[in-house]
């Protein structure tokens, strides 16, 4: 992971920001097996670096234009959502559909550090047991809010079968609401292989987002989802 003050995540716990090449190793596969999946531009040419895009603090009402610009350049992302946001209504099932995945990020975004073990504990119950019982997918990935933890947060996350998951690379989207292009310009220069790259549902990213699919797909990036738990596996892999 190369350092950057402006974008990088700077937490250095490899528990957290882990590599995506050691999370596709822990479930046994090859990040090659990626492969073979056609780009945006209908090639089976194999892409060098991949880079998976998440979307934090939704469903919200861009959900769905973020939707249709993914379906449009054919890009799977992880959307990493609120508890207390999911109800049925929600396009949940078009997001699954469409061969993206869901993971939780707590029940309202409080800063689990300020909570105590059993709160965080049933906190993140509480989240996942809202989008498994509504969608019937089982979570598999867990980020935090703010992307603060502490060691009571992982033990939670580790209890609960899921995997925490923060970022390598910030499109810094909250912080640019009137400069979609630096959003774009974020992500794609600091995107490498293995990249975990963080953006929101935001109406400013939504601005960004084409440039952003389309300048990482100029750098040879193909966009992949982690591994996630079979539906019947109560256990999994352990991280
Ligand atoms: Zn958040």
């Amino acid at each position: 992971m190369v350092c950057h003050d402006e974008v990088i995540y700077p937490h250095e716990d490899n528990r957290v920001v882990i590599r995506l090449q050691d999370i596709f190793k822990k479930f046994s596969i090859g990040l090659d097996a990626q492969e073979n999946k056609s780009d945006a531009y209908g090639s089976n040419k194999p892409r060098k670096k991949y880079v998976v895009l998440t979307f934090d603090d939704g469903p919200s009402r861009c959900l769905y234009q973020i939707l249709d610009i993914l379906a449009h350049y054919n890009v799977p992302a992880l959307f990493f959502w609120l508890g207390k946001y999911i109800h049925p209504q929600r396009p949940w099932k078009r997001v699954l559909d469409e061969g993206h995945l869901i993971g939780s990020h707590s029940w309202k975004h409080r800063d689990l550090t300020k909570l105590s073990y059993q709160e965080q504990l049933a906190d993140l119950q509480l989240s996942k047991d809202k989008v498994e019982e509504i969608t019937g997918v089982p979570i598999t990935y867990f980020r935090p809010p703010f992307g603060r933890y502490n060691t009571d947060t992982l033990l939670a996350v580790e209890t609960l079968n899921m995997i925490p998951m923060l970022w390598h690379v910030s499109t810094h989207d909250w912080l640019n609401r009137h400069h979609p292009k630096k959003i774009s310009e974020n992500g794609i220069r600091y995107s490498e292989d293995g990249s975990i790259l963080l953006c929101h549902e935001l109406q400013q990213t939504t601005k960004a987002l084409p440039e952003l699919i389309e300048g990482l797909l100029d750098k040879d990036v193909q966009f992949v989802l982690p591994p996630i738990y079979p539906r019947s596996s109560r256990q999994g892999a352990s991280l």
